[in-house]
């Protein structure tokens, strides 16, 4: 069905640990990928009409694979073209967060310059409102072009819902980013530069390049949502633009160099784990499974996963992607 689709490669049996960052993850049927918009959403009307399965990744640094791996076709949209026009910059879906940091800097835009070192794809990024040290995607999306099943669609940022670590897109999954407007303010070149570079070497100390991990892989919880004889318990020092770290309730129920087989949690900081080589997904579900409970017995709240799944059974999403207040 997408083969003879010109200026798409495809990729049988393709193992998805090459393709995550956290090195697991079983065979997907197939990988397609294209920097071409024509292609890519011929591609997608395809599979949409065909009903088969279909999931698009970036790249791959926010995802747990199962162990079976994907049973239909994992896409990758690899347009990465950036340009700015006075302080409206364009930019494609495939292009590494990295470099449209790095663009706006050079430019002498103000906008993104503490985003710096995030991993991962433009597309995700706006999908997941990725952001650091008090500021997200949020604050310079100014449109959004996606396909939306059907056609091309534009949203603005107000229609896009952005709220912490969320987006219209993590809600109709179906909806795929090909492309995005930002607004940025004239910023000064050098002190942009100063705090994107200082900002990248806190960061490869705590997350090494080569680590192989998600990030975070629990959401931070909002002071607010909290029931109130948990919210007591909180010092107030850990409380931060009105959020508690994951990371403390974590360090309560003593997460901290945690093993699971091959799984690790950093003795540094609870809510990062990481594949110490040779890991599974079995392995990484059960840690976080495990961790949840632990949480769940002890503050009666669930905590929500910031990864996303790829290649599990509704029934054993159920179990590893639970997110509510117990
Ligand atoms: C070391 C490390 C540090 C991190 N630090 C941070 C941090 O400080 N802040 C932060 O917010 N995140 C952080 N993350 C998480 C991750 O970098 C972000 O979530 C990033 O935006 C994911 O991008 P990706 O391209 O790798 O997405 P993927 O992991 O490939 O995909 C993530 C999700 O996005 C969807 N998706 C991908 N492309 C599209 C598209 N074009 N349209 C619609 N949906 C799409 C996928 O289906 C999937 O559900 C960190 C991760 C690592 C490994």
């Amino acid at each position: 069905m997408l083969r003879g689709l010109d200026g798409l490669q495809l990729r049988a049996q393709a193992p998805l640990s090459e393709y995550t960052r956290f090195g697991i993850g079983g065979p997907a049927d197939l990988l397609a990928e294209t920097s071409d918009a024509a292609v890519f959403t011929e591609a997608l009307r395809r599979l949409q009409v065909e009903a088969m399965p279909h999931v698009v990744l970036g790249g791959g640094t926010n995802l747990v694979v199962s162990d079976a791996g994907y049973r239909g076709v994992v896409l990758r949209y690899t347009a990465a073209a950036i340009r700015h026009d006075g302080v409206r910059v364009f930019c494609g879906a495939g292009a590494e967060l990295i470099d449209l940091v790095n663009y706006t800097v050079d430019a002498g835009l103000e906008g993104l310059q503490t985003l710096m070192g995030i991993p991962g794809w433009v597309g995700a990024a706006i999908y997941g409102n990725a952001g650091a040290y008090g500021h997200s995607m949020e604050e310079v999306v100014q449109r959004v072009r996606y396909w939306d099943g059907v056609a091309i669609q534009v949203r603005s940022r107000e229609e896009c819902q952005f709220q912490y670590r969320e987006s219209i897109f993590k809600r109709r999954k179906d909806w795929i980013i090909l492309d995005a407007e930002f607004a940025m303010r004239p910023g000064d070149r050098e002190s942009l530069r100063t705090i994107a570079d200082d900002i990248l070497t806190v960061r490869n100390e705590k997350f090494p390049p080569t680590m192989r991990c998600a990030g975070s892989i629990f959401k931070n919880l909002y002071l607010k949502d909290l029931p109130p004889d948990v919210a007591t318990q909180v010092p107030s020092k850990v409380v931060r633009e009105g959020k508690i770290p994951a990371a403390w309730f974590l360090e309560q129920v003593g997460a901290k160099d945690r093993w699971e087989g091959r799984i690790h949690v950093a003795a540094y900081h609870a809510n990062l784990i990481y594949n110490a080589g040779g890991a599974t997904a079995a392995e990484l579900c059960r840690m976080i499974n495990n961790l949840k409970r632990a949480v769940r017995e002890r503050f009666g709240i669930l905590l929500e996963e910031e990864v996303q799944y790829v290649g599990f059974a509704p029934s054993e999403e159920e179990t590893t992607a639970a997110s509510h207040f117990a």
